[in-house]
């Protein structure tokens, strides 16, 4: 089964049932749609993966923070002015030619927001979350990601109270780049394991939605 195979009619009745939700809500007066709206705004525009891919290439170019994302992944990435909720007790895990490191939350749709922003609809897909345990592989596969034979893959169980950050490879070729260029190559599925960065030479368009 194919991760986008998630059957839209799920996808339109949950959507139906949010609605209906935030409309009570709203008519008994329990939330603000202006305060939803910025929540939404702040998800959608100010916090996404450009954040952490921002992390990425700090880690990548400066090894003293590459070693504090290590240490204290949290404090390492509040420095740079990501924090808040479900961002509050990361763990960077960092992807090397022996070991390649893929998220999941296997219970519900635990993400680190801060650095990612919102998750994908697959992270949250039944099929994501039961087949990222049982059959990484052929996962990654449908993410048109092949490992070499002799990488190890380990697979990170999101809880409410740990979040995982994914360091990718840095790709070959890019010792000139500066830290935005570097950022540039860094996907928001390179950073849950179910890409790798872009190689050198890609151009923004290449990226990933
Ligand atoms: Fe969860």
């Amino acid at each position: 089964m194919s991760l986008s195979a998630e059957p839209h009619s799920h996808l339109d009745d949950m959507d139906l049932r949010v609605r209906a939700l935030e409309t009570l809500l709203v008519e008994k007066g329990y939330v603000d749609p202006a305060a939803i709206d910025r929540l939404i705004e702040t998800y959608e525009v100010h916090v996404g993966p450009h954040n952490g891919a921002r992390v990425i290439a700090r880690a990548w170019a400066e090894p003293a923070f590459r070693d504090w994302l290590a240490r204290d992944a949290t404090a390492a990435i509040a420095s740079l002015g990501y924090s808040g909720r479900q961002g509050e007790h990361m763990v960077a895990v960092f992807n090397t030619p022996q070991t390649h490191h893929m998220v999941v939350c296997t219970l519900c749709s635990c993400y680190p927001w801060p650095v990612l922003g919102l998750p994908p609809a697959w992270y949250k897909s039944a099929a994501y979350r039961s087949r990222a345990v049982a059959a990484p592989r052929s996962v990654l596969a449908d993410f048109g990601v092949t490992l070499p034979e002799g990488t190890q893959l380990r697979v990170w169980d999101s809880t409410a109270e740990v979040r995982y950050l994914v360091v990718p490879m840095r790709p070959e070729g890019t010792e000139h780049l500066r830290e935005s260029e570097l950022a540039a190559l860094v996907t928001r599925d390179s950073m849950i394991g179910t890409g790798l960065a872009l190689p050198a030479g890609s151009t923004p368009e290449s990226r990933a939605p």
